[in-house]
């Protein structure tokens, strides 16, 4: 890459034309915090709170969480951090909360559905994360993770407003929250696509076996529909509530101008992605990435997609 394209990012993601774009780091901790910081991330769209529990047999104690999630919230005075409760199960398995034995387990209790089988776990972590928020000036948000339906969603705004927790989101990671977004949305603040996830369930191929890479690939157009219906939802509640992204999408420059192109608000994505990401989305106004985000939604096939957005993309080229 080239420094001088690189240098563009200065800390605010924007297009050609102005229309911000905030580029936020996905974190697992107050290490990877610190480091997004001076990376330049504008604040944090994904603290994945299970990564900061992986090796526990039990439920860490209130101490340690207010510990884990206020290291995050100082590295970021005054921004944005959106933590994510915690996402156990499938690829990340829990021993205090998710069951080793389920035939399926990426379509097992795992997220938010942990609730039910273990009540009380939930709560506690909010009740920490409103702590830890406490005395702290980053502007925390809270979202679930593996929301399916409105009622889940009203269930964990009123868990959040239990706790004090202002700001309830849900990731919309299942393609039934893609579909129902509109509902969903008025039950809470936000919404944030993981778009690892709604590949892997919309193409209903496991994320994790290298022979499917080729269905497991957000360029696909089915998943950039159900980015579509889900800003679609958004708009339609009313207020046009945010929707980001904070799947590894967001961190491929080219499919990052389609999902802003698509309406999507934020970016959030490993640190080290963010400059490329903020160099590229530089190059093109807002109208331009509407365009570009028909062209690729047009497409039959994801390389097809791909293509047909990195075409309207000469700085690419440049950025090897
Ligand atoms: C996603 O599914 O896109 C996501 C961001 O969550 P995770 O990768 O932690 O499942
Ligand atoms: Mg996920």
């Amino acid at each position: 890459a080239n420094a001088s394209t690189l240098a563009v990012f200065t800390g605010r993601g924007t297009t050609a034309d102005g229309h911000l774009v905030p580029l936020l780091a996905n974190v697992g901790g107050a290490k990877d915090a610190v480091k997004a910081a001076a990376a330049g991330a504008e604040g944090v769209g994904l603290l994945r709170t299970e990564f900061c529990f992986l090796e526990r047999e039990t439920e860490p104690s209130n101490a340690e969480q207010v510990e884990a999630y206020r290291g995050v919230f100082d590295a970021f005075p005054g921004r944005k951090v959106v933590v994510r409760t915690l996402d156990a199960g499938a690829d990340k398995p829990l021993p205090f909360l998710t069951d080793a034995t389920e035939p399926n387990p990426a379509l097992g209790v795992r997220g938010y559905r942990t609730d039910a089988a273990s009540p009380g776990v939930l709560e506690r972590q909010l009740a920490a994360i409103a702590e830890a928020a406490t005395g702290s000036t980053a502007d925390v948000w809270v979202m679930a993770p593996m929301i399916s339906t409105a009622a889940e969603a009203a269930h964990f705004a009123s868990l959040c407003a239990a706790a004090g927790l202002k700001t309830p989101g849900v990731m919309v990671e299942v393609p039934s929250a893609a579909v129902t977004a509109e509902s969903i949305l008025r039950e809470v603040e936000f919404a944030s696509l993981g778009t690892n996830d709604l590949t892997q369930y919309t193409m209903a191929a496991d994320r994790q076996l290298g022979p499917l890479a080729a269905l497991n690939n957000p360029w696909q157009p089915a998943v950039l529909q159900l980015v579509r219906l889900t800003v679609a939802g958004s708009a339609a509640e009313g207020n046009g509530k945010p929707v980001g992204v904070c799947g590894e999408a967001a961190a491929d420059p080219a499919l990052a101008v389609v999902l802003v192109g698509l309406g999507v608000s934020t970016l959030s994505m490993s640190a080290r992605s963010l400059a490329a990401v903020a160099a590229v989305l530089a190059t093109v106004t807002l109208k331009e990435a509407r365009e570009i985000a028909t062209l690729a939604l047009r497409a039959t096939s994801p390389g097809e997609a791909r293509e047909r957005a990195r075409g309207k993309l000469p700085i690419l080229e440049e950025l090897g």
